[in-house]
């Protein structure tokens, strides 16, 4: 980590235009460490964009600086314009960009320095600098490690913080996860320093939702299937569910940490047709313990993610995706 920090330090010792990109369909930590490192670099006087694949869930909205954000499908044009005028561009919260669709491919021509900073397992490599750190539990803590690093600690400011609050308590399903330690928690508390106000954003994150995430939740919880022997549970939503429910971004989200919540269970799936596609299903995995998700992602859904929370995708129709899924399970 060192070496690398020292490079982007020297790239950032004069004025730069810089872009920070995230993966498809962001999250809070996507969210959170793209826009802590936007008011940072913003701070040390440089020029700075946000582009993000496709719109991120509502339940972001209120996150610092997310207005100024570009989407890269609403405006490919525009975000073509920003990436060819910029010296640097920073890719976040992802190690492989396929994870950041035509965004990705957009990357894949730019012409400056390209500059990964991530926390997933086996990154592809493409970048001219990379920070991987898969044990770090987010994006958004290893932007605080950097930072601090870099010796500008006296830069954090609530902005700044809360964003990084933001990644960190999303990423470690609010400071539940194993990856959770002291270093986590001490970071947390020099967040509290600055102010962050750490129940309103559990409350934006968490207590905001439309009536349609709670409709959708009883079908996926209808759906429940147990694969008792397995120690799996099972839960899909189709694409007329969505359609019906008035689906909006975001709403599937946290949904399959239901079947998790069972004893005995020690990894839960969910099927969840795209809305605007029939027979192209996104999936989320998550285990307790040892079971590896981002391996079962990897060997049969062209996904990946980590030990106990992964995603991946399947193009069928849904009684072939479930046959699928059960015979993997049994090949696993
Ligand atoms: P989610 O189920 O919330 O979409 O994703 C869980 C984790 O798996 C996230 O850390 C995410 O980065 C990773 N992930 C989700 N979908 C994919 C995918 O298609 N490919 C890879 N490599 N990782 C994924
Ligand atoms: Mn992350």
């Amino acid at each position: 980590m060192r070496v690398s920090i020292d490079k982007i330090n020297q790239l950032l010792n004069s004025k730069k235009t810089i872009t920070i990109t995230t993966h498809t369909n962001p999250d809070g930590d996507a969210i959170g460490s793209s826009f802590a490192l936007y008011h940072y670099l913003l701070k040390l006087n440089h020029n700075v964009k946000v582009i993000t694949p496709n719109k991120h869930p509502d339940f972001l909205d209120w996150v610092p600086g997310i207005d100024n954000l570009e989407i890269f499908d609403d405006n490919p044009e525009k975000c073509n314009k920003i990436l060819d005028t910029s010296d640097l561009v920073f890719t976040l919260d992802f190690n492989d960009l396929k994870r950041a669709s035509k965004l990705g491919l957009a990357i894949n021509q730019f012409k400056g320095i390209t500059i990964m900073i991530d926390h997933h397992q086996n990154p592809v490599g493409y970048s001219d600098i990379e920070i991987s750190e898969p044990n770090i539990t987010s994006t958004s803590e290893m932007i605080y490690m950097f930072i601090k690093m870099s010796g500008k600690i006296d830069k954090i400011d609530k902005n700044i913080a809360t964003c990084i609050y933001l990644g960190m308590m999303t990423d470690t399903g609010s400071f539940q996860y194993r990856g959770v330690n002291s270093t986590t928690h001490d970071i947390i508390s020099s967040l509290l320093t600055h102010g962050v106000d750490n129940n309103k954003i559990y409350n934006n994150v968490y207590n905001s939702n439309e009536i349609s995430k709670l409709k959708l939740l009883s079908v996926a919880l209808k759906n429940l299937e147990l694969i008792i022997d397995k120690k799996t549970a099972l839960m899909h939503i189709c694409q007329n569910d969505l359609i019906k429910n008035n689906y909006r971004k975001g709403d599937s989200e946290g949904i399959v940490n239901y079947g998790l919540t069972l004893r005995g269970i020690q990894f839960s799936v969910i099927f969840i047709e795209d809305e605007n596609e029939k027979n192209k299903f996104k999936i989320s995995f998550r285990s307790k313990e040892d079971f590896p998700c981002n391996e079962f992602a990897s060997n049969f859904f062209d996904g990946g993610g980590h030990l106990n929370a992964a995603g991946g995708i399947f193009t069928g129709n849904l009684n072939s995706a479930i046959e699928y899924f059960k015979k993997s399970l049994n090949e696993f």
